[in-house]
């Protein structure tokens, strides 16, 4: 997706909107079994302050995966809001007064879906999970314990436990 700031750039104080929406799924392959169950939507304010542009951005997009623990199929909905810097090349600028992580851009039209997808990959979580009461496969049966009950005991695993019960045992 390609955002054009001519305007703006040019325009001390400006301001810029854009709603813009792309398919990601380019990018499924840097994303370990994740795909994307809807566009990416990414609406920016640009704003200029001079030396740089202000960009704060809202993403969303929804991604289709697995329940970390109960492997169930899940529609996970990603929305993340950020801000950005971005620094066109030709601005002369003492080395000390450009951030780091400063977009550099030379032409007016520039191309950020390499800096979204980083955004989205920042935003994800480790593990995704259905629901915060999920229940989980049981680990004897192997059943989904959210949808099936079972009949299993579990064994205890905890050490402490374990010693208490061989303690109660010897009566
Ligand atoms: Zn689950
Ligand atoms: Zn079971």
């Amino acid at each position: 997706m390609k955002v054009n700031v001519a305007q703006v750039r040019r325009n001390e104080n400006g301001i810029a909107h854009f709603d813009l929406e792309e398919d990601f799924s380019a990018y499924e392959s840097e994303l370990n079994g994740l795909s994307f169950a809807a566009p990416v939507r990414v609406q920016l304010q640009v704003t200029n302050l001079g030396k740089s542009l202000l960009v704060l951005g809202k993403v969303q997009t929804k991604f289709k995966t697995q329940c970390g623990c109960c492997l169930d199929d899940i529609i996970y909905p990603l929305e993340l809001s950020y801000e950005d810097e971005w620094v066109y090349g030709g601005m002369a600028m003492a080395e000390e007064e450009q951030s780091e992580s400063a977009f550099i851009f030379e032409k007016d039209e520039i191309e950020i879906n390499e800096r979204i997808f980083e955004q989205i990959v920042l935003a994800l979580p480790m593990r995704f999970i259905c629901s915060p009461e999920c229940q989980g496969l049981c680990p004897v049966c192997g059943v989904n314990r959210n949808h099936t009950s079972c009949e299993c005991v579990l064994e205890q695993t905890d050490p402490r436990l374990a010693a208490l019960a061989q303690w109660s045992k010897r009566d």
